[in-house]
């Protein structure tokens, strides 16, 4: 805390990771002292702050910060997104960056972690001053990145758009057409099923995991949190398993539809019109809306937090396991606090956390890397059947991981077990650096 001042979402997540690697640490203690292992991981291999002026629409020069953390690349190239939110600072960029090498680990593909992004909010901008801003992002970072050095991704407030003309400055800057990024469009090296994945993702884990647990998601009621990337495609995928989703979520408030969330209405608002969920009333007039938080006060059987972190508090929690809610899993990046993580588990809630739970987005993002590399595009089915394989294999791993150290049932140590062992053994065999 005094080496990292004033980053309160790194210390969260640092703390829960390392709390959970206990009894790893613990078998491993002198090896893992001896290279000041753990000093090593807890500090970014880089970090890069810039500023980043571009020219609004009535001609004035607006000037945000620009931040890439390359935290980790012993297993692989850097990997992970780019936030554009005005929430954005150091903190929020290296707790992302932190989480981001475990989960990348568990995926099973060679990339290392780091995440990046800037206060920039690209809510009410115009599209060319969102290309603006992205060019001159660009323009800075560009020096930093590379197809085999680091490769960023979107997240909050970067999507196709962003991402497309990133690239484009990118490939003016170096002259090269190279797979720097992920989440490309289709026309241009993006892969199917990258935009679908990490909701995907997170169901093809859900319902693994239930079934582990002796239970079933087809027919289940489910809460979801946020209506972005995330939010809409774990519906998409939720319905296709038969489970029905009743809830979903913007910054100023929350939709409660008993008869199931309208997916194409959904869409419709957000990823075309780009407007708020007040507008859902004109579909769905039976619809509920309220403004705030409120979610997870609806009675459900899993509760899926989508949007964004801390957004699933001690309160929230204890209406969640009053209301009969028997699986907690993360699509978003530490959405859950870690009072109400402890609450669930205590309660008996499944709970998966969000460095597996979402790691479908990351791992097809590999998967777009790959396709790059050989200059092919797999078919959706062959993208899609691979994610599959990977979130299954990421239940399995987390779920063995906890049971090996005695914890059972216990996935957020099981997760950070599984993703930790892999990463230590190479930074150890790589010697000091
Ligand atoms: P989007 O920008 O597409 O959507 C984010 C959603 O969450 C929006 O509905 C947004 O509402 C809401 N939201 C954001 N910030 C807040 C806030 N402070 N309070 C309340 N609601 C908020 O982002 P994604 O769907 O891509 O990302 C969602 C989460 O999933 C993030 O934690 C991200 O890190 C994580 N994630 C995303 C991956 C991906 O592939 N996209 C991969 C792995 C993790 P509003 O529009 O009003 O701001």
């Amino acid at each position: 805390v005094k080496k990292n001042p004033g980053e309160p979402e790194f210390h969260q997540a640092v703390r829960e990771v390392l709390e959970s690697l206990k009894p790893v640490v613990d078998a491993n203690e002198e090896k893992y002292r001896k290279e000041a292992l753990l000093e090593r991981l807890v500090e970014p291999e880089r970090i890069i702050m810039f500023r980043v002026p571009w020219v609004d629409d009535n001609g004035n020069v607006q000037v945000n910060k620009g931040y890439r953390v390359q935290f980790n690349s012993a297993i692989g190239p850097y990997k992970g997104g780019l936030r554009f939110h005005p929430s954005v600072y150091l903190g929020i960029i290296k707790f992302l960056g932190f989480e981001q090498i475990f989960k990348n680990s568990l995926t099973g593909l060679p990339i290392g972690g780091g995440k990046g992004g800037s206060d920039f909010d690209p809510k009410g901008k115009s599209d060319r001053e969102v290309m603006a801003f992205c060019q001159s992002f660009m323009t800075e970072l560009y020096r930093h990145i590379g197809a085999d050095t680091d490769v960023p991704a979107g997240d909050i407030g970067v999507g196709a758009r962003e991402i497309g003309f990133m690239f484009g400055q990118y490939k003016r800057i170096r002259d090269a057409y190279e797979g720097v990024l992920t989440g490309k469009g289709l026309t241009y090296g993006g892969s199917l099923v990258r935009t679908q994945a990490t909701g995907y993702g997170l169901l093809y884990l859900t319902e693994e995991l239930l079934k582990l647990n002796g239970k079933e998601l087809a027919g289940k009621t489910v809460a979801v949190s946020g209506a972005g990337n995330v939010a809409i495609y774990a519906i998409e995928k939720a319905y296709q398993l038969g489970a029905k989703p009743v809830t979903c979520s913007d910054s100023a408030g929350w939709i409660y539809d008993p008869e199931g969330i309208d997916l194409a209405a959904l869409k419709e608002i957000k990823e075309v019109k780009r407007a708020r969920l007040t507008e859902y009333k004109n579909y769905r007039p039976n619809a509920e809306y309220h403004e705030g938080k409120g979610v997870w006060s609806v009675k459900v059987d899993v509760a899926l937090p989508c949007a964004t972190q801390n957004e699933l508090q001690l309160e929230d929690a204890k209406q969640l396991v009053a209301n009969g809610c028997f699986a907690v899993c993360e699509g978003a990046n530490m959405p859950t606090t870690l009072e109400a993580t402890e609450y669930l588990q205590e309660n008996g809630v499944i709970f998966a956390p969000g460095k597996a739970a979402n790691a479908g987005g990351v791992a097809t993002s590999a998967l777009e890397m790959s396709q790059n590399s050989e200059r092919l595009s797999w078919s959706f089915e062959e993208v899609d059947a691979k994610l599959q394989g990977i979130m299954v294999n990421i239940c399995h791993n987390m779920a063995d991981a906890a049971k090996k150290y005695g914890n059972e049932g216990n996935y957020v140590m099981g997760a950070n077990v599984a993703g930790f062992e892999k990463v230590a053994e190479a930074m150890l065999a790589q010697g000091i650096c």
